[in-house]
């Protein structure tokens, strides 16, 4: 539970404010903004470490694209797209951001766990604690695949990344992942296969243009996601 600012304007530090109501009924309580700011925040860094610290941007297309499966190719400039549609949604909404990396270290533990020999320059990541692919993506709302982590060979690596997606999509759930356009998820890449091409074909295709602006390619026309409207239905906190 997060501490209210002390200083707080609307609820003198108290962390609550009356709700203004009609009627002669008792006084009803909610939580104050300051508070709930500070739990979105929190939410945000359970989602990816650091993520609420980019700077701002005006808007994202994305924030209407969070029941979507995308494949975007983008460099840093993605994670403030990401920040500003994350600290939109309420403390509640459970996004992951799991990089390439942690889906093969799952996949070794849940080898390991089997009493499998493993062959990974990247074994000793393996933790102890169960942690399989579906303890690992299933409960996310979304799960943003980092690509481009990992960098010790695994000739696994692709059936893990197909499997990582067929799962979410056996959930019903949306999955984005992330290639940076230095090191995009073609022929060349570690996590590359017939399969994980053909999982792909399903999912939006959203291409970095510059620096400053990421565009759509899977319509004729190419819109600018950033002229997307971005405002979104939810109350904002910034
Ligand atoms: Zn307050």
């Amino acid at each position: 539970m997060p501490k209210p600012e002390e200083n707080c304007p609307k609820c003198m530090g108290t962390g609550h404010i009356e709700k203004v109501s009609e009627g002669p009924h008792p006084p009803v309580f909610e939580r104050c903004s300051c508070v709930v700011h500070k739990d979105v925040i929190a939410n945000v860094e359970r989602g990816m470490p650091g993520l609420s610290k980019f700077s701002k941007i005006e808007k994202s297309g994305f924030i209407e694209k969070l029941n979507e499966n995308l494949w975007i190719t983008a460099g840093n400039n993605f994670l403030r797209h990401l920040r500003h549609v994350m600290i939109r949604q309420p403390p509640s909404y459970f996004f992951k951001v799991v990089s390439d990396a942690e889906l093969v270290t799952a996949w070794l533990s849940s080898i390991s766990l089997k009493g499998g020999e493993i062959h990974d320059a990247d074994a000793y990541m393996v933790s102890t604690r169960f942690m399989t692919i579906p303890d690992l993506v299933v409960p996310p709302d979304l799960v943003i695949l980092r690509m481009g982590v990992k960098v010790a060979r695994n000739s696994a690596a692709p059936e893990v990344l197909a499997e990582a997606i067929n799962t979410r999509f056996h959930e019903g759930k949306p999955t984005w992942v992330w290639d940076e356009p230095s090191h995009p998820l073609n022929s060349g890449h570690l996590f590359w296969s017939g399969d994980v091409a053909r999982t792909l074909t399903h999912f939006e295709r959203i291409q970095k243009k510059s620096s400053s602006k990421v565009s759509q390619s899977n319509t004729s026309t190419t819109a600018t996601i950033s002229s997307v409207s971005g405002s979104g239905s939810r109350k904002s906190l910034r």
